[in-house]
């Protein structure tokens, strides 16, 4: 592990700058340094880890299977490391990070601590010049941008924000020491995955808790528990064909594809389905269980109102369990989220529920949050309040391509991209599960994959022909950004009001991030495109 030099140098060359050392970076600087390319890593954390390593908040786990949720590239490295649970916590994933960091012997091309502040073009040289807030100039053919789609936190825009004399924290930027909230009032605003997984375990602790909700979100329960058993087995022993399956899949996850309407199957049938697929305890089971759920708003509704339902058995006020239903938009159309005793927190006599459906939070100040005239006292504040997702990691870097052009101009408009992960007038540059990829709508480590393989084989292919840059061609891109607005425009998805619009961050613009043609298809539409040669992209 090398620590940053603080002085300016003159430029030291590699083939590659990655940036970020999360489940992309690691697997990149695997992948290229094994095609003989010389690789740095830059990354802000301490450690290894991404967003596994700045999400400790308490309650922090993934919500896709463990067992899937982890590297596919190497059948020993996925027969070796045995999960704990069927969804682990933050700490295992962690732990699993810094393993494969070291069992492939990467930390040693890993600067840490280290935040990339500017990438510039060297236009005539097709190079990229990489500086660090460490004051260091790195000189790469190539710049990969490996930096997370939701690494950019978010804080609202609440009046009297910094008065609030309290301890404050933010989910997506944990304290590494535990923090106790034992005696102590706390609130916490948003509900999404994160303040949903929060919650109940903060609720245990604190004298107090008020949860401030504006939005409330449709959440299974986890039924965590020990791996199955089953799918660990296959694993082990016929890697090679689940890797196959789960890569050639709809979310990157093991699921049986669906093939009828929510309306085509009378009602019993459906609502045992649904039931089904609640006991099951999978982030996508409900959403996955006819084909139309994300497409028409009728089929929806059945889904959303089986859900609501199952609030009204787990909350015993209710006015409470009301205030917890999500209405008004579609059931997946925000992301939605798997806990562990989330609605049951809200029976507590120490849990209070502030709806801001009602009245938004009118200012915050010294000793609390403030809602229609009653001030709620608190000694802590978490802000649960999510990313500038997808484009905000990329963009909060000055990055500047052809004649100067910023990626912040060339994306004024929202992000333009070919397949997500090449830009045009940004010529050796590439993003990892860019917006525009499958990403976001996926198991990220099966999408990371494919993007980290496909770019390795790109990188080769343009080697051996003496090639010096990759760009995205301009029509290619402008037809690729165009499908992946069509295909966002024929889901219910553009008309709520979330993150993968962009409608949660004020003045972004709103487009429809990832690309919802699923894991499969995206992929073999990319290995179309590698084997014709990569029309699409000028290779020069
Ligand atoms: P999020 O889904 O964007 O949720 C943010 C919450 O903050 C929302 O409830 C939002 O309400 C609320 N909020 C924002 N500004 C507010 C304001 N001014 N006043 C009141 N409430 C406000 O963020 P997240 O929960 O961090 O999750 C982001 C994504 O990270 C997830 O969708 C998921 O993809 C990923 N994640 C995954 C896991 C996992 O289990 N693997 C865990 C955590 C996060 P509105 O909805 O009304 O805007």
């Amino acid at each position: 592990m090398s620590t940053p030099d603080r002085t300016p140098t003159a430029a030291s060359t590699v083939d590659a700058v990655v940036v970020g050392a999360g489940f992309a970076g690691l697997y990149a600087l695997h992948r290229l340094r094994s095609q003989g390319l010389s690789v740095r890593v830059i990354e802000a954390g301490s450690d290894v880890g991404g967003t596994w390593y700045w999400n400790r908040y308490p309650g922090a786990r993934c919500d896709i299977e463990s067992v899937f949720y982890s590297y596919s590239f190497d059948a020993d490295l996925a027969r070796e490391w045995e999960w704990s649970e069927r969804y682990a916590a933050q700490p295992e994933i962690l732990a699993y990070l810094q393993h494969v960091a070291d069992r492939f012997d990467l930390r040693r091309d890993i600067t840490l601590d280290t935040r990339v502040v500017s990438a510039h073009l060297d236009e005539g040289a097709d190079r990229w010049t990489v500086t660090t807030d460490a004051g260091e100039r790195i000189s790469a053919t190539y710049l990969v941008l490996a930096v997370g789609l939701l690494s950019s936190t978010n804080l609202p825009q609440i009046e009297g924000r910094e008065d609030f004399d309290g301890r404050t924290f933010h989910t997506g930027a944990w304290p590494h020491d535990p923090v106790d909230f034992t005696g102590r009032r706390v609130g916490v605003i948003g509900t999404g995955s994160s303040g949903i997984q929060l919650i109940p375990l903060v609720a245990e602790q604190a004298e107090h808790l008020t949860v401030f909700q504006r939005t409330p979100n449709f959440s299974l329960p986890a039924k965590n528990g020990v791996p199955d058993p089953e799918k660990v087995a296959r694993l082990r022993t016929d890697h090679a064909r689940v890797k196959e399956e789960v890569r050639t899949s709809s979310y990157g996850i093991l699921l049986e594809p669906p093939t009828q309407s929510a309306l085509e199957v009378p009602e019993e049938e459906r609502e045992e389905k649904y039931r089904r697929r609640w006991e099951e305890g999978t982030l996508t089971g409900i959403l996955q269980a006819y084909n139309d759920l994300v497409r028409n708003e009728e089929s929806n509704h059945t889904a959303a109102e089986f859900v609501r339902r199952k609030i009204a058995e787990m909350v015993h006020d209710p006015q409470v369990a009301e205030d917890l239903m999500p209405r008004g938009y579609a059931y997946g159309t925000k992301r939605p989220c798997l806990d562990t005793g989330y609605y049951a927190t809200f029976n507590r006599e120490d849990v209070t529920l502030v709806n801001l459906r009602r009245t938004p939070i009118e200012r915050i100040t010294r000793t609390g949050v403030v809602v229609d005239g009653v001030e709620h006292p608190l000694d802590d504040l978490v802000y649960a309040t999510g990313y500038d997702a997808m484009t905000g990691p990329l963009l909060a870097i000055d990055i500047r391509g052809r004649d100067g052009r910023t990626l912040r101009e060339a994306w004024a408009d929202g992000p333009h991209s070919y397949l997500g992960i090449a830009v045009s007038g940004f010529p050796n540059m590439f993003t990892l599960t860019g917006p525009g990829s499958p990403s976001a709508l996926s198991n990220a480590v099966v999408s990371i994959e494919q993007h980290v393989e496909w770019l390795a084989d790109l990188l080769a292919h343009a080697r051996e022909r003496g090639a010096r840059a990759i760009e995205a061609d301009d029509r290619a891109e402008k037809e690729w950004t165009e499908h992946v607005q069509l295909a966002g425009n024929a889901t219910l998805y553009p008309r709520t009001d979330s993150w993968y619009m962009g409608a949660n961050v004020p003045g972004k613009p709103r487009v429809f991030l990832p690309y919802i043609g699923g894991v499969g298809n995206y992929r073999a539409h990319c290995d179309r495109i590698a084997r014709a040669g990569y029309p699409g992209l000028l290779i020069r």
